[in-house]
């Protein structure tokens, strides 16, 4: 069709601008929920479906990098979010016998590009709720199936209900069901790495940064935020090995016996196995994040091994990067908007997804020389290559 016909035959079709497009948001986690406040904010009046009953009060620590956290300043919610997280200043490493191989400083990444902010999963949520109209979310609600027209998408939900939309924007998470109603099932990347979750006395370490313990193939972090301390562990596993309640406490004991450090005291002192989170650590890479109307941001998109504490950063960046396009079109051209959406964050998406992989693969060296020859390196490494690291990942533009 000539470029005259088309216009032709999409004039004749009623044309909403910007903020009259109907948008679902599917998922009120980290990415649903920046969406949401950002489309608001430009008078947007977007749905947001949320499968769990009450937007959750589950997690640990997430970390915020400035390029994720800045977008909180828009929000006029960055005071709340300094508030109820906690400011990093340091980075220790140590080796698996306790003994502190190196100690970081962050604040010249802090002084030029703002702090990097740790905070409990549940109070980042309630920060982005407080910049969100709760009229427009419905708890208890999933997307059953999507039906994709030329000019809109019509989406049947679990509870029966049907509706059209000129988007459908798939926030929810790494298992997302958006990505496999519309993409396929595309498996995710599993890193070799799983490991368990807890809360911690946090009278038990320091907590004026992140503690990190190296082993061969193993690693415990400990993980501070205000009045908190969680610790993050990983241990290689295989594939599909199966992990079980009845036995969880033994095996985590088992898995760092050998570790020093204030690690044997917190492993005297871990909490019920019910409040132990055990997860396999994954990854994607998608060749697309949208096809016709429906598109994904966060998780659902691009999900990021832990070990780099990007997820909810890259999450909220590419939330703002959409939301930037979809103010310059109108529900003809969503199509468009989505794609250089794409084409805009996939390099820097990419780039952290890659150093993700890179960090895991030192962090969790299974070869005692590896290990060896790694914490012999890290002795000799400055905290200006630690500037150099931050800085190549946060100077690239969102
Ligand atoms: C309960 C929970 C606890 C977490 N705890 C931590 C933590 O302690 N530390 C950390 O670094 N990261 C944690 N994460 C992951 C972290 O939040 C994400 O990696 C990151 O913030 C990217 O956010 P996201 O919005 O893309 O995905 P998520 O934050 O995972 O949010 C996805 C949302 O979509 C909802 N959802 C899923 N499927 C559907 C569906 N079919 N229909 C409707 N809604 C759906 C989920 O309930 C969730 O609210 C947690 C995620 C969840 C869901």
């Amino acid at each position: 069709m000539t470029d005259k016909k088309l216009y032709r035959q999409r004039s004749k079709k009623k044309v909403r601008y910007g903020p009259d497009m109907r948008i679902l948001i599917v998922g009120g986690g980290v990415a649903g929920l920046t969406l949401s406040a950002l489309l608001l904010k430009r008078g947007f009046k977007p749905k947001l479906v949320e499968r769990a009953p009450r937007l959750s009060k589950v997690g640990y620590v997430i970390v915020l990098w400035p390029s994720g956290s800045k977008i909180l300043k828009g929000l006029g919610v960055y005071e709340k979010l300094l508030e109820k997280g906690c400011q990093f200043t340091s980075y220790y490493v140590s080796n698996n016998k306790g003994e502190i191989l190196k100690t970081y400083t962050i604040e010249p990444v802090a002084e030029k590009y703002g702090p990097i902010i740790s905070i409990y999963r549940p109070d980042l949520i309630d920060t982005l709720m407080e910049a969100v109209d709760p009229d427009i979310v419905q708890m208890s609600t999933t997307v059953e199936k999507i039906e994709q027209g030329a000019d809109e998408v019509e989406v049947h939900f679990n509870n029966g209900k049907s509706g059209k939309y000129d988007l459908v924007i798939g926030c929810d998470g790494i298992r997302s069901r958006t990505r496999s109603q519309v993409l396929g099932d595309i498996p995710l990347t599993y890193s070799g790495m799983s490991g368990w979750s807890f809360w911690t006395d946090p009278k038990l370490s320091r907590t004026d940064g992140i503690v990190e313990y190296w082993g061969k193939g193993k690693f415990f972090g400990v993980w501070p935020t205000k009045d908190k301390l969680s610790v993050f562990t990983s241990v290689k596993i295989p594939e599909y090995s199966e992990e079980h309640l009845d036995n969880r406490i033994q095996k985590i004991k088992e898995s760092f016996k050998e570790f020093g450090g204030i690690v044997p005291q917190m492993l005297e002192h871990l909490p019920d196995p019910n409040e132990i989170y055990f997860d396999t650590y994954n990854d994607i890479k998608l060749d697309s994040w949208s096809k016709g109307r429906v598109v994904l941001v966060g998780d659902s998109a691009h999900a990021i091994l832990p070990n780099t504490g990007a997820g909810a950063s890259m999450a909220m960046e590419s939330a703002s990067v959409l939301v930037e396009d979809l103010c310059r079109t109108d529900s003809r051209y969503v199509v468009n908007a989505l794609k250089q959406y794409e084409q805009r964050r996939k390099p820097r998406v990419n780039k952290v997804q890659n150093q993700s992989r890179m960090m895991g693969k030192l962090v969790y060296s299974n070869s005692r020389l590896l290990s060896n020859l790694r914490d012999y390196v890290l002795k000799l490494y400055s905290n200006d290559l630690v500037y150099k690291y931050w800085d190549n990942l946060l100077k690239d533009p969102i």
